[in-house]
């Protein structure tokens, strides 16, 4: 099983090899061909098991063969994650996945000065990786809006909710269209976490790794 049978374009499967992957993990090869189609997904899965790579590498995909091109301080594809470091990680990751597209991926988090993140939203966010306070932050003062997602990541749900995250959770997803593809990942998938799957998901395919 290569990436090469994944139904990926040539731009990405460039940008793979330069990366020095040879095979995808198991995570990717389960769920690269339904996040390809469009399916909704719950991931129970670890950092270090490839995950990153197992939703961006599709969507990347999905935003070029279907044109989800984010107009200005709209967003195409948000990824909501706990902290800075998961954030500069991902964003990293989507850097070297997207290197041969044309594409905006920015990343916003607190603790820094708001202004440069002001400005880098302005011209629109194909993919934009996010923490939820300062996301918020810039919602609030309408620098950004989220009435134009098209594909929604929850990205360590279980830390999100140890951190206090709910409630901000449910305002993000106040603010987006329902019609939508929404991933939820999770180390441990206790209630909680369950049932806030049921309420964002539709028919999710489940993966383990
Ligand atoms: P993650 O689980 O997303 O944090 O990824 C863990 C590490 O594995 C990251 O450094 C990735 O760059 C790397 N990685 C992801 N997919 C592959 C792959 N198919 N082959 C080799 N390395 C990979």
């Amino acid at each position: 099983f290569q990436f090469s049978d994944l139904a990926l374009i040539e731009p990405i499967l460039t940008a793979i090899k330069k990366a020095g992957y040879q095979n995808p993990t198991p995570i990717q090869q389960m769920a690269i061909p339904h996040l390809l189609k469009g399916s909704d997904l719950l991931g129970c899965a670890q950092t270090g098991t490839g995950k990153t790579a197992a939703f961006a590498l599709p969507i990347l995909n999905n935003i070029v063969q279907n044109k989800l091109f984010a107009g200005p301080k709209q967003v195409s594809c948000l990824i909501l994650t706990p902290t800075r470091e998961l954030a500069l990680q991902i964003h990293e990751n989507f850097k070297t996945y997207s290197a041969n597209l044309n594409l905006h991926i920015n990343v916003v988090y607190g603790g820094v000065g708001i202004n440069p993140q002001i400005q880098a939203l302005r011209s629109g966010s194909d993919v934009l990786i996010a923490t939820p306070g300062r996301l918020l932050d810039l919602i609030s003062q309408k620098s950004v809006s989220l009435q134009k997602v098209k594909i929604f990541v929850l990205d360590e749900a279980d830390r999100m909710l140890d951190m206090g995250f709910i409630q901000d959770i449910r305002k993000v997803l106040f603010m987006m269209p329902k019609e939508r593809q929404t991933l939820l990942f999770s180390a441990t998938m206790p209630p909680e976490i369950e049932k806030l799957a049921s309420t964002m998901l539709v028919k999710p395919i489940k993966v383990e790794a």
